[in-house]
């Protein structure tokens, strides 16, 4: 045996025996330094999180039903929060109040909802025209957007994450068919965000609703037409039996919801928990990314063969290119009357400019031969 061989042998040895002693430590011993747990990492944090949905709302449900699980295992039952949702706090809208408030110390929502009390808010969920969800990942976490969305959400003592991406959402559900521009005057339709301001511009009477009500409203005909998600959720509201004409999208390409939280609560917690928190929010926004392509693509298939009576269309090209030219001004506008507004949609339009080259090169470049 040579001596490079003993010394292996040697050094094997030890790595061993520091291993058997390492595993046969008392159950309950407290990490390689063996100190007692300390008191921050004994107390237990409990908290409520308040969400725009029902608890049974397939998807969005499911993203805070992921999320406190994966929260309360990591942190070893340190921190518990529990879901309160639309049905029970009565205030599907009012998401933002609650966590500003402190009343809940989190909330689950989409930052569109917000643009009575800040228009900026708009921004941080989806635009007309903007950018897919891939790309809009990038913007959030590499791009600079999270620090946007920080420094508009810092002033009201808030925290803001992304809570979930739809991907591609369809343009809506219509009693009658849109054959041109002029057919949306007076059109009274749920269209939240952006897109709603833009349809207002050529004669739509838009509103917002939260999701609980959509049905009813359209069957009660409050509204004509409406916009909710895509096949993933929009097959099991029974839009179709009311409104059968179901268009493809333009106004919401990559729609992000939000996890809200008050930041004086957030300051409380010790620095392993507050990791935790943020690792589990953003394993489940992009969960929620892969779950609504898949629930999808199964519900679209669903389309040809359950719901035969259901009229797929996509809006003509002259409706896009006035829906395009009317998003154009609208932003145009914003950015004149607001500082923060232009330093966004600069923001955005310059980053969707480099990204959208190399999705056009990527994945655009594959699929149009494919
Ligand atoms: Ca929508």
């Amino acid at each position: 045996m040579n001596y490079r061989k003993l010394i292996n042998i040697f050094s094997m040895t030890i790595v061993c025996s520091i291993l058997i002693i390492a595993c046969n430590k008392p159950a309950g011993s407290q990490g390689s330094s063996g100190h007692s747990p300390s008191p921050s990492n004994t107390k237990v944090f409990k908290w409520k999180l308040a969400q725009t949905w029902k608890t049974n709302v397939p998807i969005f449900g499911d993203v805070t039903k992921k999320f406190v699980k994966i929260v309360n295992i990591m942190s070893n039952g340190r921190l518990i929060i529990k879901i309160v949702p639309s049905n029970i706090h009565k205030a599907p809208l009012g998401i933002f109040d609650f966590v500003k408030s402190g009343r809940y110390e989190m909330g689950h929502s989409a930052s569109y909802y917000w643009k009575g009390k800040n228009f900026n808010a708009i921004f941080f969920t989806t635009v007309p025209f903007g950018m897919i969800a891939t790309e809009q990942y990038a913007w959030f976490y590499y791009g600079g957007g999270m620090e946007l969305m920080e420094e508009f959400y810092s002033k009201y003592g808030l925290l803001s994450f992304p809570g979930g991406n739809t991907g591609n959402q369809m343009g809506g559900w219509f009693r009658k068919e849109i054959k041109t521009i002029e057919d949306f005057k007076n059109l009274k339709m749920r269209i939240p965000g952006f897109a709603g301001e833009v349809l207002t511009k050529v004669g739509a009477k838009t509103i917002n609703i939260p999701p609980g009500e959509l049905y009813q409203s359209l069957e009660r005909g409050l509204i004509d037409a409406l916009e909710w998600v895509g096949p993933s959720l929009d097959l099991q509201m029974g839009f179709h039996k009311i409104a059968p004409y179901y268009y493809t999208g333009w106004h919401e390409p990559a729609t992000e919801l939000q996890f809200l939280i008050n930041k004086k609560a957030f300051d409380k917690l010790p620095p392993d928990l507050k990791e935790i928190v943020i690792i589990a929010m953003k394993s489940t926004a992009y969960d929620m990314l892969s779950q609504s392509m898949h629930e999808s693509a199964i519900n679209w298939e669903k389309i040809k063969t359950e719901y035969p009576n259901i009229k797929v269309k996509t809006f003509s090209k002259e409706i896009i290119a006035r829906l395009k030219e009317e998003n154009a001004k609208l932003l145009k506008e914003r950015a004149a009357k607001d500082p923060f507004s232009k330093k966004i949609i600069e923001h955005q339009q310059a980053y969707m400019k480099k990204v959208r080259a190399w999705t056009k090169m990527s994945d655009y470049a594959y699929l149009k031969d494919n």
